[in-house]
């Protein structure tokens, strides 16, 4: 399971956060750093580290993730247009807070492929 993170600190309202959605499982609040016009991220209140982690009893708990995304989608009106849904893994996916997440990309026709060199590997 996920130590303390900046992610368990929104959940408790010890940090702030722009909240745009929440439920009894997850919780959804605007990037700090948006990579589109629409840039959310969309997180379990259980504490779960990576994918990794990810085992049958929380596989229903990530999946609501995605319900959650297209309760966001078709409520802000972005549902027929499309939108993406990245979850990043560890070092080499580009994963910096270890409290799996659904970034929610949307508003503009996004490139594929999607990545680019990770900095800090040069
Ligand atoms: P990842 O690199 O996949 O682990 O994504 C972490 C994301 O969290 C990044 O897109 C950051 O911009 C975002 N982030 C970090 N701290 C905060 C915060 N306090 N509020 C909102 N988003 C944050």
């Amino acid at each position: 399971m996920a130590e303390e993170t900046i992610f368990s600190k929104i959940i408790n309202r010890e940090i702030p956060a722009d909240i745009v959605y929440e439920d009894d499982h997850a919780l959804a609040f605007k990037d700090i750093n948006p990579q589109a016009p629409v840039h959310l991220l969309i997180i379990p209140k259980q504490p779960i580290a990576t994918i990794n982690d990810i085992d049958d009893e929380t596989a229903a708990t990530v999946g609501h993730l995605y319900v959650v995304a297209s309760k966001i989608a078709a409520e802000q009106g972005f549902a027929e247009d499309g939108y993406r849904c990245v979850m990043n893994c560890n070092e080499h996916g580009g994963q910096t807070v270890y409290h799996i997440h659904l970034h929610l990309l949307a508003g503009k026709p996004l490139g594929w492929p999607p990545y680019t060199d990770n900095k800090k590997q040069g």
